[in-house]
């Protein structure tokens, strides 16, 4: 089954994408212009983005000593995202945006991910453009949101330092008052920022006329310190060449240089850079430092870059899944054409017999199933997730809290489930294909590279776990946790009523219990190093749990529809992942509840 027929069914049938136009904000919209948008979108990423990313894998970019170098195939894929207005989908109309739901962009922009997911920066642009509509000044989005919008300029995320990663509060570069009348300048407070940053995605690159850094830095104390700790973090602004207000390049260049760029296993055709800020190889007007305008209050900097944190953390996780969702199609497509192997009878095997497809196989249609329950759950999810988004912008005031909350439990398994399933997935694909599958000559390879990251930038896997079992179960008293346990048991309850669901449903509340009574074993004790000594098995179970969930809720759509072999794979898919991968939730909680410090109490001098 093709892509486009499993969203149709997700945002029509099962979310019911339509019915967002009796909001008023989409309005103007119908299925009409929400299909003529994944038309377009379709089209782009088959021609412009699909027919090239093992180029854009093999042709790693380059640096000449002066300018970044990347495959034609490239510029020619982002301009065509950014001419077909992607880029400002959800912003309002009369900035030239289309108003339309987070639910259909994050829908259309599955298919660039499965064609080439390392060709464009597109996702960092929007986010960083995104962060600015909601932090900015007014001149602060015209000038670059709207540029970004427009496809003039890129963005990026500038948080990690080469000694800071997971721990952000770590971070040293700084920033100080530039000169007089720093504070009245109209683009915003301005600083001079000096430091490094380390794994700039599309930190440098010619695609566009300037590239937008949003920068966390430090400015010094009284005592003219970096004050430690998140509270000392601020963000900032730093063009790679500076603009007037209305955002014409001034033709001075930033100081801001390229380091060096780093060489990926995967992901290969976005550049990661090392960027030195500040240190003098470009000086401008009459010194060094980059020029920095700062970005809401000092001290703000962390929670103004959540903004944009949060939607990449759901927008990786869609990256991973359709990395899964490609490794699933190439591998099906594989095992339907290689003939190998003949079936076992009751007589053994014929060698008379021709050979079987290996799709054949009961073992080969596991590694299918798994695949297709993983991609295809992990798409659902991302998608709900989309549709939450849209409820807390445009839903009653009720609503809107509502999904606020559920998304601050959701966003960790919305990012890491399909970072790790789904390059299993991918494993899986390259198993299918044998021999084959450990070349380079099919693409099954690749994918498992490009997934591979997704385990790693955005907050690694075991921060997004701590950050599950100890800030987001947790906070306002356990109501986001309640919140989905609520809507897991109103989906029980409906499917307990249909015979052929009830036993899954039975088995998914016993899921749910199981979790929440992990969740209050681990912390019985209140101490912090035994509750989340255990964490990234926490999430596996959570996630699991919350997959089954999806599945369980997407059975009951499937299950009313007519016969059809799509509805058949769908209720095989949602029946294997109750079989096969549910069950596997006792192990993880097992440590999780007994606290279990096997781990964590074994001294370095013992490994
Ligand atoms: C290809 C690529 C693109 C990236 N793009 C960007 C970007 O555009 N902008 C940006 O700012 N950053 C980017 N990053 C950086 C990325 O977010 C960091 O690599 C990530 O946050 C981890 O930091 P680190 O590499 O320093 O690893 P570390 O923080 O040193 O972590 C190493 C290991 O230790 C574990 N660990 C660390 N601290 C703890 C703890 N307290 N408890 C338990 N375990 C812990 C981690 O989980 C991990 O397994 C990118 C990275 C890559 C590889």
């Amino acid at each position: 089954m093709s892509l486009r027929p499993t969203l149709d069914f997700l945002l029509y049938d099962w979310l019911g994408a339509e019915r967002l136009n009796q909001r008023e904000r989409f309005a103007d919209h119908n299925r009409e212009t929400f299909d003529a948008v994944l038309d377009t979108c379709e089209r782009i990423a088959r021609e412009k983005f699909a027919p090239f990313n093992r180029l854009v894998d093999t042709q790693e970019p380059q640096f000449d000593g002066e300018k970044v170098i990347l495959p034609q195939a490239t510029h020619d894929a982002r301009l065509a995202y950014a001419e077909s207005g992607m880029l400002s989908a959800a912003q309002d109309d009369d900035i030239g945006g289309m108003q339309l739901p987070f639910l259909v962009e994050s829908a259309a922009n599955t298919f660039f991910a499965k064609a080439s997911i390392s060709i464009g920066s597109n996702l960092l642009t929007t986010g960083n453009a995104n962060l600015l509509m909601a932090h900015g000044t007014e001149l602060q989005k015209q000038v670059f949101a709207l540029n970004e919008f427009n496809g003039r300029f890129t963005g990026t995320m500038c948080l990690s330092e080469p000694q800071a990663g997971s721990s952000l509060s770590d971070v040293v570069t700084r920033a100080v008052p530039d000169g007089d009348g720093h504070e009245t300048d109209p683009l915003g407070p301005r600083y001079r920022l000096t430091g490094n940053k380390m794994w700039i995605s599309s930190g440098d690159h010619e695609l566009a006329e300037n590239i937008v850094h949003l920068v966390l830095a430090k400015i010094p104390g009284a005592d003219g310190k970096p004050v430690p700790g998140v509270k000392g973090i601020s963000l900032f602004i730093v063009p790679k060449h500076l603009v007037d207000t209305d955002g014409r390049l001034t033709g001075e260049r930033n100081d801001v240089a390229l380091a060096g760029l780093n060489h990926k296993l995967g992901w290969r055709g976005t550049t990661n850079t090392l960027l030195n800020f500040g240190e003098g190889k470009y000086p401008v007007r009459g010194g060094a430092g980059a020029i920095g305008y700062l970005v809401g209050k000092p001290g703000e900097g962390l929670r103004c870059m959540f903004h944009m944190m949060n939607e990449a953390r759901i927008a990786i996780g869609m990256a991973a899944t359709m990395l899964g969702y490609a490794g699933y199609e190439a591998s099906l497509d594989y095992a339907r054409n290689r003939p190998q192997g003949r079936p076992m009878g009751a007589a053994g095997k014929d060698p008379a017999q021709p050979q079987v497809r290996i799709i054949e196989h009961a073992d080969v249609k596991r590694m299918l199933l798994a695949q297709k329950s993983y991609s295809e759950g992990a798409l659902a999810l991302a998608l709900y997730g989309a549709r939450l988004i849209d409820e807390q912008h445009t839903g009653t005031t009720e609503a809107a809290d509502e999904a606020r909350l559920l998304l601050e439990v959701l966003t960790p398994i919305i990012k890491s489930w399909p970072s790790e399933f789904c390059l299993e997935a991918n494993s899986l694909a390259i198993q299918i294909h044998g021999g084959y599958g450990y070349t380079r000559d099919f693409a099954v390879e690749q994918y498992w590279r490009d997934n591979r990251l997704n385990m790693i930038h955005e907050g690694t896997h075991g921060i997004q776990a701590m950050d599950l079992l100890g800030r987001k179960v947790l906070m306002e008293n356990g109501r986001g946790l309640q919140l989905l346990a609520a809507r897991i048991n109103a989906t029980i309850e409906r499917a307990i009523q249909v015979p052929d669901l009830a036993a899954h449903a039975n088995a998914l509340g016993q899921a749910l219990q199981a979790v929440g009574a992990a969740t209050k074993a681990a912390w019985a004790t209140a101490n912090p190093t035994e509750a989340l000594a255990n964490a990234v098995p926490y999430m596996q179970a959570f996630g699991h749990t919350v997959l089954a969930w999806v599945w369980l809720d997407v059975a009951l759509v499937a299950h009313a529809a007519v016969a059809s072999p799509a509805r058949q794979g769908r209720l095989a898919a949602a029946r294997y992942f109750f079989h096969y991968e549910l069950p596997r939730i006792g192990a993880w909680l097992q440590v999780v509840r007994e606290r279990d410090l096997t781990c964590a109490e074994l001294p370095d001098d013992a490994f």
